[in-house]
Order: structure tokens, then sequence, then C-alpha cells
């Protein structure tokens, strides 16, 4: 065969690929839509939560939470739908749907997944991606919050600071991570020397199971209830929120950073750090970070001054 021909043949190929992936594309759309309007209220708007690749507004859906770009190529695998309910019977339903249609599900929040979990994967598959559902309700009088799974977590530490200026929740350290995978999978941040992890603090959850039924606390039992702080949530079901406790704070935090360079001695600060890292007040957040090429800086957040400087200078 001469090249002509053979590049003809792979352009035939991959146009028939294109085709044949967007036409079950849209099948898995019309059935899926069809599904969720008989599973979900309110019935009229399915469509309006499902996207096909055909949707214009697709590829800003899938790329708006894939925050490891490695994932973000042209040979990354792509969902044959996305689905963004705004609604926890939507949920239930596209969890119901997902069965009955034999199509795997994959759960997004923030999209921070290292691997990329929440969306690639290897078999045909669809997100359910639940940035619609992110109310943070934060009780002051009984020191909790319940926030859903697709708030943030800055969402969550702003709305707890527009209520009280003496109240936190102890968590990660980037802003933009999601609540649904960051506490199903620990968590872990400024305050963990003074408040260990966040699913320490976790009081009460709602996850929808693998038959569609919303289970709290007291219906899911300790065992599962356990799972879902540390385990990862997919693996049990859909976390559609936390109830947290929050936990006190000083009005005022004082944060600084020194910045070394190995000519600057910062070879023996990190040996230092390493021994006084562990034996110092709990109340003070000391985070050392080696970056690239010749500097580092060594990141110190602290309400205690003066006593940090003095070990570690
Ligand atoms: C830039 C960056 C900074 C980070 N900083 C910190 C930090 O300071 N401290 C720390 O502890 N970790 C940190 N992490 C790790 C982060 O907490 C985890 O990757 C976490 O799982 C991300 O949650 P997500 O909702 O944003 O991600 P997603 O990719 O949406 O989800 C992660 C996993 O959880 C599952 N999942 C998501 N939502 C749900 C749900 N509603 N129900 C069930 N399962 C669900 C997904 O399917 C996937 O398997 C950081 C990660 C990044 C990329």
């Amino acid at each position: 065969m001469s090249r002509a021909s053979f590049g003809l043949l792979l352009l035939l190929l991959l146009g028939f690929l294109i085709i044949s992936s967007s036409a079950t594309s849209d099948s898995i759309y019309e059935n899926f839509v069809q599904c969720l309007s008989k599973y979900s209220s309110p019935f009229d708007q399915a469509s309006s939560i499902v996207y096909a690749q055909t949707n214009s507004s697709f590829t800003n859906a899938l790329q708006s939470y894939i925050r490891n770009q490695r994932f973000n190529a042209f040979s990354t695998p792509k969902p044959l739908i996305i689905v963004t309910p705004s609604d926890e019977s939507q949920v239930q339903a596209a969890i119901i749907c997902s069965r009955r249609i034999g199509i795997q599900l994959r759960i997004r929040s923030g999209g921070h997944d290292y691997d990329g979990l929440s969306y690639v994967s290897d078999v045909p598959f669809f997100i359910l991606d639940m940035f619609n559902l992110r109310s943070v309700n934060v009780n002051i009088t009984d020191e909790t919050a319940w926030v859903q799974a697709g708030a943030t977590l800055g969402e969550l530490y702003y709305k707890i600071w527009e209520k009280s200026r003496v109240h936190g929740f102890p968590a990660g350290v980037c802003p933009t991570v999601g609540v649904g995978g960051h506490l199903s999978g620990g968590g872990y941040g400024n305050m963990l020397r003074r408040y260990g992890l966040s699913i320490d603090h976790i009081v009460d959850a709602q996850i929808v199971n693998v038959n569609g039924y919303i289970l709290d606390r007291k219906s899911m039992g300790e065992d599962l209830f356990w799972a879902i702080r540390g385990g990862g949530g997919a693996s049990f079901g859909v976390i559609l929120s936390y109830k947290v406790k929050l936990v006190r704070v000083p009005e005022i935090v004082t944060v600084f950073r020194v910045e070394k360079t190995l000519a600057q001695n910062a070879t023996d600060i990190v040996y230092q750090w390493q021994h006084i890292t562990d034996k110092i007040d709990n109340d003070l957040f000391t985070r050392l970070l080696l970056q690239p090429i010749t500097v580092i800086v060594v990141h110190l957040e602290t309400i205690n001054l003066h006593y940090l400087l003095i070990q570690m200078l």
C-alpha cells in the first residue's frame, strides 16, 4: 500500500471513530436524559443538567475542574456525557440510571485528584460533577456547619469567617480543593498540629448509596461512617454533604515566611528544622518548602513568633 493511500485509510478510520464515538455519546445522552426524567424531580430539567459531547459547553464543563493538566491532553479519554445535578434527587437518579444503562460513573467535586480518578477512565464512563451542590450552612450556636461536596475549602473557610472571627475548620492549604474528595480522604493543613485531620471533626454525613438511597450517619451505620472519613468516598457511594464541628481559632494569627538560599546556609536550617519541628508548641505550625533550582523557602505560620525565631535561627 502506498504512503498516500495508507494516510487516507488512517484519516477515514479516525473519521469513523469520531463519528461512532459521538453517535455513542448521543445515544447515551438520549437514554440518560430519558432515565433521569423518570427518576428525578423536577422532571423537565433533566436535559439542562446533562452535557453531550456535541454540546458547545461540553469542553468547558469538562476542563473547568481538571486540576492536573497532565490529564487535559487530546489523548486523555473523555466522558461520554457530563451530568451536573443541582438537586439531591438528581444525584439519586444518576446512580440509578448509571446502573440501568450500564455505564461507569466517575464522581467529581473539586477535581484535584492527583491521578485524575474523578474524570478519567479506561472504560466508557460519565462524570457526575458536583459543582452545583456547594452550599455551606454555618451554625455558630452549636459550632457546626453542613457543607455540600461541591464546595471548595476556600468557600467553607470564607463562610465560617463571615459568621465568626474566632472559628475555623482544620483542612487543606489549597483553597480550590473540593470538600467531597478532601474530607473523604483525610485532609490536613495549617491547623494539623493543633487539631489533627479534617476527618477528626466530621460529625455527620449524607451519602447516596448504590441503590440510590440517601443515608445519614444513623441510617448508614458507624462502619460506613468510619469508611467515608479517610477511605475515599467514591468506593462507597456519592457523598452529598458533611456536617463538621468547627474549632476555636485566635482572632489574630501571625503568618510570615523566611526565604534562604544555599549560600545563606539553607542546608543547615533544613537540618535543624527536622530536629525541632516535632517538639515545638502545638499552636505553632511550620512548613518547609524546598523549591527548585537554588532557592530554599522556609514558610512559617505561627501565633508565637518569637519562640520560633529563637528556635530556628
Ligand atoms: C493543588 C493541590 C493542593 C492540595 N493540597 C492539599 C492539602 O493542603 N492538604 C491535603 O490533605 N490534601 C491536599 N491535596 C490533595 C487533595 O486533598 C486530594 O487530592 C482530594 O482528594 C481532592 O479532592 P477534590 O474533591 O478536589 O478532588 P476530586 O478529583 O473531585 O476527587 C478526588 C477523589 O474523591 C472522589 N470524590 C470526589 N467527590 C466525591 C463525592 N462527592 N462522593 C464520593 N467520592 C467523591 C473522586 O471520585 C476521586 O476519587 C491537594 C491537591 C492538589 C492538587
